[in-house]
């Protein structure tokens, strides 16, 4: 959704709020996508202030993907917030330092909700933090119980290629 912020008619030091129900694609990180729903939608300030607009968007987002370890779906509560400044006049100011979802004193609210919420999620997700994920060997979920493989043999295995890996960067 876009938001006008001349059609606010806002004067110096007013404030505009509204709270709109946002749809969010799937966010992938790496190979993994995740669900983010906001259940109470986003809210959305516009202060009117020295030279321009403040625009600043907030949510509590609920975020849906796999753990990183055992792959068991996750659900987590995050707040994501993010505000920008969105000049009246360009004069003086750099295109970098303004915001790519306000052109023209238009904001696509859609596209900074979806920049906040990337911004605050966490690099994993895991479903707890003594999660003790999938055994390397059978893939059997551990949080369940001990599998039976001997672990110990391949995590030395995995430390010798390491090793290896070293000694060729060091050569070249
Ligand atoms: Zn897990
Ligand atoms: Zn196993």
């Amino acid at each position: 959704m876009f938001l006008d912020l001349t059609d606010l008619s806002l004067r110096g030091g007013e404030r505009h709020e509204r709270t709109c129900p946002i749809d969010v694609a799937p966010v992938v990180l790496g190979v993994v996508s995740y669900q983010v729903l906001l259940p109470e939608g986003a809210t959305v300030t516009v202060d009117r202030v020295a030279g321009g607009f403040l625009v600043a968007v907030s949510m509590e987002a609920r975020v849906y993907g796999p753990c990183a370890r055992c792959l068991n779906e996750v659900v987590l509560g995050i707040h994501a917030e993010e505000q920008e400044f969105a000049p009246t006049a360009k004069d003086g100011w750099q295109e970098t330092d303004l915001s790519t979802f306000i052109k023209d004193l238009v904001v696509d609210v859609s596209g900074l909700v979806r920049e906040a919420l990337v911004l605050a999620l966490p690099a994993q997700l895991v479903c707890a933090e003594s999660c003790k994920g999938l055994c390397p060997q059978c893939g059997a979920d551990l949080n369940a119980g001990e599998c039976g493989c001997d672990r110990e043999e391949c995590d030395e295995r995995w430390e010798k290629l390491k090793g290896l890996r070293l000694k060729d960067d060091a050569g070249s």
